[in-house]
């Protein structure tokens, strides 16, 4: 329909509409006539529609009180009164996307469904949390969420617990974690930027509950707030909704959050830091060193978009000059960039990691002259060009991965919005791309370089050095605080405490009532297909190679993926393997050096990268198919451009360049330090998994902690074994190249298919063609049970086997027990009452599973908890209502949206796996027959896996260590 601007529409005025071509959407922006509030539509035919309200929340202090809220209001409301209606609805929905995220000067509260029912329930809940949160009745929602003594019994040791006060412990246990912190510090020490949104756990503590509620009576008003509504929808049922059950009550209201600009300095501010190692660790190369910079303003259309090239081409791509620059002086053994666009001032970031304090001065110099010497010289245009064509694609492409899309648009508009910018200014990208473009006959971005870097004194010099034992000192500190306050404290005032924390222990514990359950809206199974969908894959043979095609429309994008299957690799060589791939589009080829080569690929592709990836066969557990892959996507009339790319890398790569393998190894050895601090819980899954699975076992050689081991290995004695590397991969270069073994994968339709077709000889054309041996590799189960021992201030636990091996078949009904255990009881067990930040299973076709707790307090609770489960599943009893939600609540993970990508992905997975149509349409099937009886069943299953006793914890040493019985293996990882 047709909508006038000025006229009210359900209590909304029209003020603006406009057509966006760039994301074929026609944008709306109405303000709410009784409040102001500001609601930005976008239209356009995505089934995925998106809603959000989000408020301006500029922290005063760093107790996390926007962090909390953020957790809080999600606990029970006017409308829905449960305990947390939130894990309701993740349980019983068929959201897409559900979630809350705090920023450094904003609270969002975004969800995403493609069910319309269930688009209004969602917006319903979320609305009734923000507006009407039970927070103001229930002071142990604080206590849970937030921070709370805990004392069960008045002679126990008196703690902190909380949710959000344990997130940040393990936010801040990597040393990444705490730069990004101090570096927004040292920039706005004047502003709310220098306090911590999420919460410093030193100061969590300093909240109290009335600060916690006049922060929620001040910012969430709808005055404040920022709504946002995207997709195919009934626009005018949405604002009547909107304004009708909610907005309506409200009244215009003058709410002071505005963000004041920092002044700026007159010189360079030079400051140092400290993080935690273990004592027994070295502290040599393990510096940071960062030099940031105040740029402007996010509501520029300049600083936005070409400031984020500009950490591109300066920082990220291959043979960037500034990064190039930072490790030939050996500055520090991985250096990488950031921007941030989404604070009203953004700053940009030069990093230096694993470097020393010594090195602080000559970072300086080296980046000083480096940018000197780039403004006096200029940028290589063929990397600008390359950097934006990257860019470029990224934007038309629109894949935002596992995200809905209308959420990235929303953020993007936040970006300019929440400064009282345009919000459409960053959605609408054309302008912004032809403007850069123009920097190819220009010297725009040395012009931006010395206006934003060189002439800047708006920045901080920051050092980030270790200190040894900082943590445990940190944690005696807290404890004799502790303990002193409790000795201070009355005989009244303990019994206060404990019965304070035995009545958050009981309400936790408590189900809520049925009664209650039922006031949260659910759809019945009949709202949901019946039908697997098609994840067709033709096979097509072209000159004797294989092609597997995916056919589905991709805005003439072709997804390919160029597959050799790498059996024919000596099981010693494995890692070297691995290597190999990771090496490949980052060294010479003979046609051009790796800078050159890479800007090839910017220019000419979305993007191509070598990987080493394994598919397991789901109906045998003992069979899995290695390969090296080729992966690229491209606009289908450059495929011929990229099929000589990869037929030059393949044949022509050269490994003479011992410094650059030596860069290259230093950076794949940082990232996976970065994984096993940030995503221990990975770590730990892939770790057990290996004890018992081969195709597990194998992926730890090429990618996990058995390989960092080997890196390490040959960073440590480089020189002595360097030459040897060399051979080898020269050796397996010529080796897995071969016709033999190849197979195409295509996602696109048959324009893509036949252009394929055409131009692949390119690349079959330079591969051998000799016979080529497949090798078996051995395999032994071997429970190593590890505790491998990092200087976090958390744990990752995780406990698992294969049921299969145990004589358990596959059934979809286990993942409605996967959801039931998720969201129930280690929900409950392991995060409501343990105070971990996550805890989750993992179950797999294969048979594999295991329970992981993410950020995690505890140690032995979280096993118990873990071998207690076969109890609850035993006595498990819901009615028929909660049993439908739990299902809902699986089927909404199978039916997740997919890009084009994804969807060419998982088909390949499938077919990979040995997964046909029949077998996914047998799984919804049982999925959608669970009963309560089916799930009880499965208390033998999982008490057998947890009899096998087969477990890896990775995280907090003095944890670890303190629980040793548990283990057979202790290892101190970055020893
Ligand atoms: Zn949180």
């Amino acid at each position: 329909m047709e909508y006038k601007i000025g006229t009210n529409y359900n209590g909304f005025i029209l003020v603006r509409e406009e057509n966006i071509k760039e994301v074929n959407s026609i944008a709306r922006i109405f303000e709410h006539e009784k409040t102001g509030a500001i609601l930005l539509h976008m239209e356009n035919d995505d089934t995925n529609k998106v809603f959000s309200i989000g408020f301006k929340t500029p922290p005063e202090d760093s107790t996390g009180v926007m962090h909390i809220l953020e957790h809080s209001v999600l606990c029970g409301s006017r409308k829905f009164p449960t305990k947390e209606p939130f894990v309701e609805l993740v349980k019983g929905s068929l959201n897409t996307f559900l979630n809350a995220m705090t920023f450094s000067d904003k609270t969002i509260y975004p969800i995403a469904s493609q069910n319309e029912k269930d688009f209004f329930n969602l917006m319903d809940v979320y609305l009734d949390a923000v507006f009407y949160p039970n927070i103001y009745k229930t002071k142990e929602i604080l206590m849970q969420e937030g921070w709370h003594y805990d004392l069960e019994k008045k002679e126990d040791e008196l703690t902190y617990k909380g949710v959000v006060y344990n997130e940040m412990k393990g936010a801040f246990s990597s040393p990444e974690g705490i730069l990004m912190r101090k570096i927004q510090e040292t920039l706005f020490p004047d502003n709310t930027y220098s306090n911590e949104s999420g919460g410093d756990p030193k100061y969590i503590p300093d909240l109290t509950y009335e600060q916690f509620i006049d922060t929620h009576k001040k910012y969430y008003h709808p005055s404040n707030s920022y709504i946002f509504l995207y997709g195919d929808m009934n626009l005018e049922k949405c604002l009547k909704f909107i304004n009708e059950e909610y907005l309506a009550d409200f009244d215009r209201k003058e709410i002071d959050a505005e963000i004041k600009p920092q002044e700026k300095y007159n010189s360079i501010k030079d400051v140092e830091y400290t993080y935690s190692i273990s004592e027994e660790d070295d502290d040599s190369e393990k510096t940071f060193l960062a030099l940031n910079y105040v740029t402007g303003r996010s509501t520029d259309e300049e600083v936005y978009m070409d400031l984020n090239l500009l950490e591109y081409i300066l920082l990220e791509a291959e043979g960037a000059p500034l990064k190039k620059a930072l490790l030939d002086a050996e500055i520090g053994k991985d250096v990488f960039g950031s921007f941030d666009g989404g604070i009203l001032q953004p700053v940009f970031s030069i990093i230096a990691k694993n470097s020393d304090v010594s090195k602080k001065e000559e970072f300086r110099k080296v980046v000083y002259d480096t940018l000197n010497d780039i403004v006096k010289n200029g940028i290589d245009k063929k990397l600008i060009e390359g950097c934006i064509n990257a860019f470029e694609f990224r934007l038309r492409e629109a894949d935002t991965g596992g995200y809905p899309k209308g959420l990235v648009y929303y953020m993007n508009a936040m970006d300019s919005w929440l400064y009282g910018g345009d919000p459409l200014m960053h959605i609408k990208y054309e302008h912004a791309i032809e403007n850069v473009k123009k920097s190819l006959n220009t010297n725009h971005f040395e012009e931006l370089i010395k206006k934003y870097m060189l002439d800047n004194t708006h920045a901080s010099l920051l050092t980030l050095k270790p200190e040894k034992g900082l943590a445990q000192r940190e944690e005696n500190e807290l404890k004799e605080k502790l303990e002193n306050y409790k000795n201070s404290l009355s005989e009244e005032e303990l019994n206060k405490i404990v019965e304070e924390t035995n009545n958050l222990i009981l309400r936790q514990s408590t189900p809520d009532s049925p009664e209650l359950l039922e006031t949260i809206p659910l759809l019945s199974l009949d709202d949901i297909g019946k039908e697997v969908e098609d994840l067709p894959i033709n096979k097509v043979k072209h000159n004797d190679i294989e092609i597997l095609h995916c056919n589905t429309f991709t805005s003439n994008i072709a997804y390919l993926n160029f597959m050799f299957y790498g059996k024919c690799i000596a099981e010693d060589d494995i890692p070297y393997f691995s290597l190999l791939g990771n090496l490949l589009a980052k060294v010479d080829t003979k046609t051009y050096d790796y800078k050159e080569l890479s800007n090839e690929i910017l220019i000419n592709t979305g993007d191509m990268y070598f990987r080493n990836n394994v598919y397991g066969n789901d109906k045998d557990e003992n069979k899995y198919y290695p390969f090296l892959e080729v992966r690229t996507k491209v606009m289908d009339d450059k495929i011929y451009k990229s099929m000589e790319i990869m037929a030059d890398i393949v044949k022509n790569s050269l490994f003479e360049d011992n410094k650059r393998i030596r860069e290259v190894i230093r950076e794949l050895i940082s990232r996976i330090e970065m994984m096993l601090m940030q995503a221990g819980h990975q770590v730990a899954v892939g770790r057990v998994a290996s004890y018992f699975s081969p195709a597990a076992s194998y992926m730890e050689k090429i990618s996990g902690y058995d390989y960092y081991k080997f890196l390490k290995d040959i960073e440590n004695d480089f020189d002595n074994k360097i030459e040897n590397l060399k051979s080898k991969l020269y050796e397996l270069q010529n080796t897995i190249f071969n016709k033999n073994n190849l197979m195409v994968f295509i996602t696109g339709e048959d324009k893509e298919l036949n252009l394929l077709k055409e131009n692949m000889n390119k690349v079959v054309d330079v591969l051998s063609a000799e016979a080529l041996n497949n090798n078996d590799y051995t395999f032994n189960e071997e429970q190593k049970n590890e505790g491998l021992m990092t200087p976090a201030n958390v744990d990752y636990v995780c406990k698992g086997y294969n049921f299969k091996k145990l004589g358990y078949d596959y059934n979809g009904s286990l993942l409605v027990l996967k959801t039931i255990l998720g969201y129930d009881y280690l929900w409950n067990r392991v995060r409501v009452k343990g105070g971990a930040y996550g805890c989750m299973s993992t179950i797999a076709r294969t048979g594999n599973m295991a329970f992981v707790s993410y950020r995690d307090p505890n140690l032995t609770e979280t096993l118990k908890a873990f071998n207690e489960a076969p109890d609850f599943i035993k006595s498990f009893d819901v009615s028929d209502r909660e049993m439908t939600k739990y299902i809902i609540g699986t089927i909404s993970n199978l039916d997740m949206p997919l890009t084009p990508a994804s969807k060419g992905e998982k088909a390949l997975g499938m077919y990979m796996r040995g997964i046909t149509k029949e077998d996914r349409q047998r799984e919804r099937d049982e999925v959608l027959d669970t009963n309560v009886e089916t799930i009880k069943e499965y208390n033998k299953l999982i008490e057998d896996i947890m009899k096998k006793d087969f477990i890896c914890v990775v995280g907090d040493e003095k944890k670890i260590k303190a629980d040793k019985d548990v283990f057979k293996n202790l290892i101190n990882v970055f020893n």
